[in-house]
């Protein structure tokens, strides 16, 4: 990473070692530095490994997830995502082992062992999930054997994820932990009894606000069939026969593409990586699937899909085109997104002048600079301060953000749409494009703009 040549100490007045993380895309060598612990003196926004791994499997919609630690742990990622379920709520049960002072003295692998066994009668759970913390990692707590002993008395799955908070500074290596869970645990030890050549398993979907259901009837009309989302609206049961898939498809390539190599290496199904927000996107993802399978049949109902899908977008998007047209967008989100809406944006007319995420990694970043234009800025783990200072500089018609950074845009006088795991619209497909246009149009056009022009005063002189 050459960042002498491209990373500026002029963008914003920030600590000495943090100016090598904001950058403006200069040719191909513009990367900011990431993927370092955050530095003293400034606070990271970042969740931790723990936070990485629940985030993967909490959609799982028929398991428990336990939490084996003090408190904290669980109520901090307590249905930390807004996916949703066409069935099963267990999964929105929050369930923590609450390790207290005496635990800590004498061990708390007993009161794992109670607190499961006690859940299973209770729910008979698809699956209960055990996470490892930093408290029960540093004293010692075998989580492993204790899930061994209650799968073998319960009969149920058991499943240990080794999460332990302070195994990385990056929540990566936690969305690496929770697809290995899967992989080791529970991929492949379930029967499907009547294939199709079409199977698939859409990797990386979590049914935010319900994503799925607008990727779902457009597959279908192809004649696919998804053996399993993972982890987005899946029971046990269905992630369990994933590995009959023909196929994954990849939506969000930074927690879960790992998760598709190994079934890749370990079952040998190809992946494919696709991306269903936007008009471009999602035409050009259906039409790579549609080639892998290069099925005539199937070809011929992909056109006549993307043909309905377009059919009268122009004319809905015309408004929202009119009003958009030129405006500027700075994305401060989950390192898929920072890449993958960028298109979205160019295809309402706006343009993206910033692009950053809290976790990315140098992959993340090479995909940001692929997309982004020439002057763009590219920015690796913000505080708030410092993203306060870059809405102040280039003042972006809207922020796409999660509900930390809401008000910050907010009392800058800038206008704010959740693209985060909350967020409360779906947005994939084409009727999710239609949708997200709205959203976007909703906030920027507002008449609340025009009457608070200047923005908070007190909060711009920091
Ligand atoms: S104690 Fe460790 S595992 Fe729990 S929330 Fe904090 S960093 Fe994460």
């Amino acid at each position: 990473m050459d960042n002498e040549k491209t990373c500026s100490s002029e963008i914003i007045e920030t600590f000495k070692s943090r100016e090598s993380h904001i950058c403006i895309k200069s040719g191909n060598l513009s990367l900011p530095e990431c993927d370092t612990p955050g530095i003293p003196g400034t606070v990271t926004q970042r969740t931790c490994v723990f936070g990485g791994a629940r985030i993967v499997l909490m959609p799982i919609t028929d398991a428990l997830h336990l939490v084996h630690g003090p408190i904290g742990c669980a109520s901090c990622t307590w249905d930390i995502r807004g996916s949703k379920s066409s069935d099963s709520k267990l999964y929105k049960q929050g369930c923590s082992s609450d390790l207290t002072e005496s635990d800590i003295i004498f061990g708390g692998e007993r009161k794992l062992y109670d607190s499961i066994i006690e859940l299973n009668k209770l729910h008979d759970p698809g699956a209960i999930f055990v996470y490892a913390t930093c408290v029960s990692g540093v004293i010692g707590d075998d989580i492993s054997a204790v899930c061994k002993k209650a799968e073998e008395v319960t009969g149920s799955r058991v499943i240990p994820v080794q999460s332990e908070g302070f195994q990385d500074h990056n929540k990566t290596k936690g969305h690496w932990i929770g697809c290995d869970a899967l992989i080791d645990n529970l991929i492949g030890t379930g029967n499907l009894e009547d294939e199709t050549p079409f199977d698939i398993n859409i990797v990386g979907e979590f049914n935010v606000a319900g994503d799925l259901w607008g990727v779902k009837p457009l597959l279908e009309f192809l004649g696919i069939r998804i053996i399993s989302a993972i982890t987005g609206d899946s029971k046990v049961e269905d992630i369990a026969k994933a590995h009959n898939a023909k196929l994954n498809i990849v939506q969000c390539q930074k927690s879960s593409n790992y998760l598709a190599k190994k079934m890749e290496k370990k079952f040998n199904i190809p992946s494919l990586k696709v991306n269903f927000f936007g008009i471009d996107s999602t035409i050009n993802s259906i039409t790579e699937i549609v080639e892998f399978f290069n099925d005539n049949k199937m070809k011929e109902k992909a056109q006549v899909l993307i043909e309905n899908g377009l059919k009268n977008l122009d004319e809905k998007l015309k408004t929202y085109r009119s009003r958009l047209k030129g405006k500027t967008v700075a994305l401060y989100v989950g390192g898929n997104k920072a890449w993958s809406l960028v298109r979205a944006f160019e295809e309402l007319g706006m343009e993206v002048i910033m692009s950053g995420t809290k976790n990315g990694i140098k992959e993340d970043y090479e995909n940001i600079r692929d997309v982004v234009k020439e002057g763009t800025l590219i920015v690796d783990d913000a505080n708030s301060t410092e993203l306060m200072k870059l809405l102040k500089k280039y003042k972006p018609n809207l922020l796409i953000s999660g509900a930390k950074e809401k008000y910050i845009a907010l009392k800058l006088g800038v206008a704010f749409c959740d693209f985060n795991h909350d967020r409360i619209s779906a947005f994939a497909g084409f009727k999710g494009f239609l949708e997200f246009a709205k959203e976007v149009d909703a906030a920027v056009s507002t008449n609340v703009w025009k009457v608070a022009k200047k923005p908070f005063k007190t909060i711009c002189k920091i």
